[in-house]
């Protein structure tokens, strides 16, 4: 069930200061809401899309602790009524640009209004990286999808291939045995990012087939796919695949266009927003949390716990600046 916090007529928030704007809705913004709200500070989440993020459209998560097996929809709802229940309103807005304005961060949205606070915390995520081959675009939710939970029930007894060698190809090819007749798995290299408990669950599977070594080329079909073009790096051979369908699942592009215009925010080679574990930036009062910030391990779990230090480091810094204003040290 979703609960919506109203945050008023258009008028009031334009004029509105949060101490805190929240950039995304997914864990790590929802964490930071919480404890923002905790320390009697007010905080507003802008979310564009669905609360949750990314778990929004997970199938099972079963390794979050305290949630032995829980739906990601479900997880996502729970973790939206949390921070609600703290009061942070969250208010449905595709954040454009970010700048700072006066020492103030004014977050402009696609719809034309602008929310102003002391302090910002990017929260924004990432989103699936595209193979980049012909088809790709063309067959999009005609075959072509990065989503198997959002999409493996249109396979049913059809024939779908995973491209990806990662944790998220091997828990979504899990997912999709139970859904499709036959399950190929297409890797360009020889071994796998996956932890080893998700490669040899799906090792196991009657209906999966590995194919290493192998690129995909080009995705075909007519109205919609029909077969990979596929290229076997080994033996230097191209080859045709019969599908019906294509998951891919080749790494994650972090969600940053909005804040290009802040200066002093850096990034690492992928793309990501550099930070330490405080997720301070070094723009003050800027903190980045989750997925969006540069890690080694992209899980719920640290995306809560960026969130964690990144809700508590911006209540630090409003104190900060209380205390400087008021000219005493705490
Ligand atoms: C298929 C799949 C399965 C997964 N399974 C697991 C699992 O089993 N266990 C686990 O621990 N992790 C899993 N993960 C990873 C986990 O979901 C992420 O690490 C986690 O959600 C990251 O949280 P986040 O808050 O940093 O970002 P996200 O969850 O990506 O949320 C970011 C939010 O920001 C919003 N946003 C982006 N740009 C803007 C903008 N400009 N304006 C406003 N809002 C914006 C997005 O719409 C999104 O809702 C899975 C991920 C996927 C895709």
């Amino acid at each position: 069930m979703l609960i919506l916090t109203p945050t008023g007529g258009q008028e009031s928030q334009e004029e509105k200061i949060y101490d805190v704007l929240i950039i995304g809705g997914g864990p790590a913004a929802f964490t930071a809401g919480i404890y923002v709200a905790r320390a009697m500070k007010e905080a507003i989440i802008i979310e564009k899309e669905a609360p949750g993020g990314q778990v929004a459209v997970s199938d099972v998560i079963d390794n979050f602790p305290g949630f032995i097996e829980i739906k990601g929809s479900e997880l996502a709802n729970r973790m939206m009524q949390h921070v609600q229940k703290f009061g942070v309103p969250i208010e449905f807005a595709e954040v454009t640009r970010l700048v700072k304005e006066d020492d103030l961060f004014v977050a402009h949205t696609a719809d034309g209004r602008t929310f102003k606070g002391k302090t910002a915390i990017i929260a924004t995520g990432a989103t699936p990286r595209k193979l980049g081959v012909p088809g790709e675009d063309k067959f999009y939710g005609a075959g072509v999808s990065y989503c198997a939970v959002c999409d493996g029930h249109f396979f049913r007894d059809k024939v779908v291939a995973v491209v990806g060698g990662g944790d998220s190809a091997f828990t979504e090819a899990l997912y999709l045995t139970g859904i499709v007749k036959k399950l190929y798995l297409i890797h360009r290299r020889e071994g796998f990012r996956a932890q080893p408990i998700y490669v040899e669950a799906l090792k196991k599977k009657p209906n999966v087939e590995f194919i290493l070594n192998t690129i995909v080329r080009e995705i075909r079909g007519d109205t919609k796919v029909n077969e990979l073009l596929l290229y076997d790096r080994k033996q230097d051979i191209e080859f045709t695949l019969p599908v019906d369908g294509v998951f891919i699942y080749i790494g994650m592009l972090p969600a940053v266009e909005p804040f290009r215009e802040l200066e002093g925010l850096e990034y690492d080679n992928q793309g990501f927003i550099i930070a330490p574990e405080t997720t301070e930036t070094k723009i003050p009062g800027l903190f980045v949390a989750g997925d969006v910030r540069s890690k080694e391990l992209r899980q719920i779990a640290t995306a809560v716990s960026d969130g964690a230090y990144a809700g508590t480091k911006a209540v630090e810094y409003l104190e900060e600046l209380e205390n400087a204003k008021s000219g005493g040290s705490s």
